[in-house]
């Protein structure tokens, strides 16, 4: 569908004014400078809090101490919060207003395992094997509540109307908390969800996320002594490689927008024993559910197929599954045009040199930052490699979303350059940049009904016919320790 397409419903005349190039750029209202001012005023309280959840680091539904600072922070500001929602001790949801437009603004908070790294542009770990904020996440949730608290006072002040709900989700690297969320019923009441994501470039959304599933084949079969008399045993390891290696087979016999990968948890203990339990953590993604699902029947037939050959027993697993992304043309307009209006940061001669120094650590071309906003382009079919939970919020309430550069371009994610950006200035000032987008595009959503009603015309016009399903399993999110 190319941009502009929506101009075919009656909602065009709303979008012209949101679009830019269209004509003279609108001053801001005194609303959108206002919130501008608050989260300019909220800078230092920001910065604290991603550099203490930096600190923390927590992992997927252990992120006690992160949520904990994110919802008190939101209470003192006159937020009714909700904590411990959906089964998960570190959800929430911190609510101002009554009435509509009820807007939402999502902030995820987890770190992933093993990236422990000090803000350095060598590999240094800060805790030998600890955790990392190699996502951003410590960026996103704050950036995310600082809009949300600039869209309150508006609210308290009187020259906005309606409600604002921050969204606390957690496990967001695994799991996937919305998901549980969303099987309780939240961010269906939302008039619009506002999200965003640290990267390292800065464009409102037109690529969107892979779905995915995310897996466990267990494989059971009988021990020996491996030397003693090994006729006797059934390897589970032997499943587990055979499995591994039909994937790797499977691989040239999928589209190239496909990826599969997996880790081998437990293949048995030592070589003298033949190993009679074995398990492999499996995703599989594409760009759409339904490529998902082709794949993933194949690969069901390959752990039975390796069970089969080895003489052992299997079981599958689904641990949870991630939508793509359900992408608004009329959203991405209006944050493009937010983004661009209030313009990326610049950077230090210090900050050019840390970014550089890390793109020459990781053998990446050595070209510094790029803030710079990427042109708006229509939507791709095939999203970039990559998967998150707000895909699954894009199918159940209109929800916009954009990335912003809060590293070195092309540094590797999910990798300790990103904790190290993350830790320190490059990474605050992506987030002050974000949260200056958010509290703007809030503000537009207030303000101009006919921007919600277009936003929302197409939202229904893509879901038309489809039925949103989640993938986590029945029963309760599967908190450590409960
Ligand atoms: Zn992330």
């Amino acid at each position: 569908m190319r941009l502009g397409s929506l101009c075919a419903v009656s909602v065009c005349a709303a979008t012209i004014s949101i679009s830019p190039g269209t004509a003279r750029a609108q001053a801001p209202s005194p609303a959108k400078t206002a919130a501008l001012a608050s989260v300019e005023g909220q800078r230092a309280d920001l910065i604290r809090m991603a550099d203490q959840i930096w600190s923390f680091a927590e992992l997927a539904l252990r992120e006690t101490k992160s949520a904990a600072l994110l919802a008190d922070h939101a209470e003192r500001h006159g937020f009714t919060v909700e904590r411990g929602v959906a089964g998960m001790p570190t959800a929430f949801v911190a609510t101002y207003g009554r009435g509509r437009p009820i807007i939402g603004i999502i902030g995820e908070y987890d770190a992933l395992p093993g990236l422990s790294q000090q803000v350095s542009t060598t590999r240094d770990a800060v805790a030998e094997g600890g955790a990392g904020q190699g996502c951003g996440h410590n960026l996103f949730g704050t950036a995310s509540l600082g809009a949300a608290v600039a869209v309150k006072a508006l609210i308290a002040s009187g020259k906005l109307t309606g409600t604002v709900k921050y969204y606390g989700t957690p496990a967001e690297e695994k799991i996937g908390g919305k998901i549980y969320m969303i099987r309780e019923g939240f961010f269906r009441d939302a008039d619009v969800v506002l999200a965003w994501h640290p990267g390292d470039e800065t464009k409102a959304e037109y690529e969107g996320f892979q779905a995915n599933v995310q897996f466990v084949v267990e494989f059971r079969g009988r021990t020996a002594h491996a030397a003693g008399d090994p006729w006797n045993g059934r390897s589970a390891a032997d499943a587990a490689e055979l499995f591994t290696h039909g994937i790797n087979m499977l691989r040239e016999h999928v589209k190239p927008s496909v990826r599969m990968h997996y880790t081998v948890e437990r293949a048995g203990d030592v070589p003298n024993v033949v190993p009679d339990y074995a398990r492999v953590l499996t995703w599989v993604r594409d760009s759409k559910r339904a490529g998902v699902d082709t794949v993933f029947a194949r690969v069901q037939d390959i752990a039975k197929g390796a069970a089969l050959m080895a003489g052992v027993e299997q079981t599958l697993t689904v641990q949870t599954g991630f939508t793509d992304m359900n992408i608004l043309e009329s959203g991405s307009r209006l944050l493009h045009e937010n983004l661009t209006r209030i313009g990326p940061p610049t950077y230090t001669a210090e900050e050019e040199a840390f970014a550089r120094a890390l793109q020459q650590a990781t053998g990446k071309d050595v070209v510094g930052m790029n803030a710079a906003v990427r042109p708006l382009k229509p939507i791709t079919a095939d999203p970039p490699g990559g998967s998150s939970d707000v895909g699954d919020v894009s199918w159940v309430a209109p929800t916009l979303h954009f990335t912003l550069a809060t590293a070195p371009k092309d540094v590797p994610w999910h990798a300790w350059p990103v904790v190290a950006a993350s830790g320190m200035s490059i990474g605050h000032k992506g987030m002050m940049y974000a949260a200056r987008t958010l509290a703007a595009t809030a503000v537009d959503l207030f303000e101009n009904a006919a921007v919600r009603e277009a936003i929302r015309a197409e939202w229904t016009e893509k879901t038309k016919g489809v039925t949103y399903t989640w993938l986590v399993p029945d029963g309760p999110p599967p908190v450590p320790g409960h």
